[in-house]
């Protein structure tokens, strides 16, 4: 039997192979492919994977910026498997970790060489096919996806995702966003970031072509330069790239943008205002939600002509997206009143079914309620009379770095194991411009840190390394006795 994600997700992208067959599907490092060759690259890379006839659900994928992995997405999800991405820039033993963790055994790779000894790899460079896409029986509470975020035990934890998950997110999307074969869509993550899949997976499904980043290039003025030459329709983005391309607002053109999403941190009015008149025909939303709740689950829409939502300058988060819940809630688990500020959890068919092999942290992290499966956000917020959420912070030490999810304490970990446990303390801050960077203490006399950089970079993506470094011989204490993290602030300049 074909599930849901079958029939309402990979079944369109199949149709549009054919019928499409002669137009873009991606454009990628400025060259273009189209349906039909996108659909010869899934076929050759199915047919790889059925020679090895492999049974692990769990395949590893190297995510680099080329045909060959998005095709391998497909190919997977048609044999009814999963994907655990795997980034070529990050330190080696972090892959290791991954592969570890999830017991992969099988990796799809389209790098000229492969970096992983010991686990079986299916080269997918050059792959093509003509066999015909036939897709296996598959039932929806089969993993779609895990995906790594940052763990404040200094190990990375797998959020898993599954069909039905994803099916449900795609149809509370096309509930709010419409798609047709003529858009252009920016697809500016790294697929390790699940803000990805929004950006290539809805437009396959319409018929429209996906203009992706390479990896090395500076993000932001690509984005600009891409959105303006290319005449991009449709873009998500993370808010810390507005505030990059800022200086540049006055020269850019964004006016064919009929979108321009926001999610991954939290949106300034300003910033969307000013960005607004750059691109003045797009609906502008904020949108909101973590990886466990499937790439995002509210959203707030924007409005030039008016006053807007907000809270301290940031944006409303809005109202649910179709099929999806929230709350807030107090520390006994009873819902706030109007304007009380209590932690915002979420439920509903976008909700995953858990961490990946990690009890105690599914047991922090989800509670039943009234029969209700909740996930507990960690976002500070409250709801106004309207309904409409306003994001007032977070309740633990998670930041966003562009849009990435960093667990200081997961940077602190890796730190102090270096400095043979030496007092460490890692704070977000934003510098002049209201870009967050990441601020480490170091409870020492001043050192050389550049053995501590190259160990901490051997074992963290580049955006989790500590941009500002400062060492206290002594660290502060407030009257109870705990380092005083307001005056540590003071230090920096
Ligand atoms: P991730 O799973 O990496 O996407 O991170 C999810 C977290 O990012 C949320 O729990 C929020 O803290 C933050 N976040 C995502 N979208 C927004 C938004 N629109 N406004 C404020 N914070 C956001």
């Amino acid at each position: 039997m074909k599930d849901v994600f079958y029939s309402r997700v990979l079944k369109p992208v199949l149709d549009n192979i054919l019928s499409f067959s002669t137009r873009n599907a991606l454009c990628i490092d400025e060259h273009y492919y189209s349906y039909s060759t996108f659909g010869k690259a899934i076929s050759g890379i199915l047919h790889e994977m059925l020679k090895t006839n492999y049974q692990s659900q769990k395949v590893g994928l190297v995510i680099n910026d080329d045909i060959e992995t998005y095709a391998s997405i497909f190919a997977l999800w048609l044999q009814g498997k999963s994907y655990v991405p795997l980034h070529p820039d990050w330190p080696q033993a972090r892959c290791i970790d991954i592969c570890e963790q999830v017991e992969l055994d099988l990796i799809l790779d389209s790098s000229t060489e492969s970096r992983y000894a010991g686990i079986r790899v299916i080269t997918t460079r050059g792959k093509s096919g003509v066999q015909p896409l036939v897709a296996v029986d598959c039932a929806e509470d089969v993993l779609a996806y895990i995906l790594f975020t940052s763990g404040s035990t200094g190990r990375p934890k797998g959020v898993q995702l599954s069909r039905g998950n994803l099916a449900s997110f795609v149809d509370a999307f096309f509930d709010r966003y419409s798609l047709d074969e003529q858009d252009k869509c920016l697809q500016c993550f790294d697929l390790s970031f699940d803000l990805s899949i929004v950006s290539y997976l809805p437009p396959l499904m319409r018929g429209a072509c996906v203009y992706t980043v390479p990896l090395d290039e500076i993000k932001y003025t690509y984005i600009g330069s891409l959105i303006e030459d290319e005449h991009l329709t449709f873009a998500l983005m993370a808010p810390s790239t507005i505030r990059y391309l800022k200086p540049y607002f006055d020269e850019l053109d964004c006016s064919s943008l009929r979108y321009s999403l926001f999610c991954g941190e939290a949106l300034p009015e300003d910033v969307t205002r000013e960005w607004s008149e750059c691109a003045r025909n797009a609906i502008i939303d904020n949108v909101y939600g973590p990886t466990e709740d499937t790439i995002f689950c509210s959203a707030y829409r924007f409005r030039g002509d008016c006053k807007n939502k907000s809270h301290n300058g940031i944006l409303s988060i809005g109202r649910p997206m179709k099929g999806c819940e929230m709350a807030i809630i107090d520390e006994k688990q009873n819902t706030c009143l109007v304007g009380e500020v209590g932690e915002l959890c979420l439920a509903g068919p976008q909700l995953t079914v858990g961490y990946y092999k990690n009890k105690e942290k599914n047991e922090e992290a989800f509670f039943v309620k009234d029969g209700i499966r909740w996930y507990r956000s960690g976002d500070l917020a409250y709801s106004d009379a309207d309904g409409d959420i306003m994001y007032v912070g977070r309740l633990d030490h998670q930041t966003k770095i562009r849009g990435y999810r960093v667990e200081l304490g997961e940077v602190e970990w890796h730190a102090r194991k270096f400095l043979c446990n030496k007092n460490v303390i890692c704070m977000a801050i934003d510098n002049k411009d209201g870009v967050t960077e990441i601020a480490m203490f170091v409870e020492s006399e001043e050192f050389n840190p550049d053995e501590m950089n190259d160990y901490l970079r051997s074992r963290m993506p580049s955006y989790m390394i500590p941009t500002r470094l400062f060492f206290v011989p002594q660290f502060p204490l407030n009257s109870n006795g705990k380092t005083d993290k307001v005056k540590m602030k003071t230090l920096i300049k």
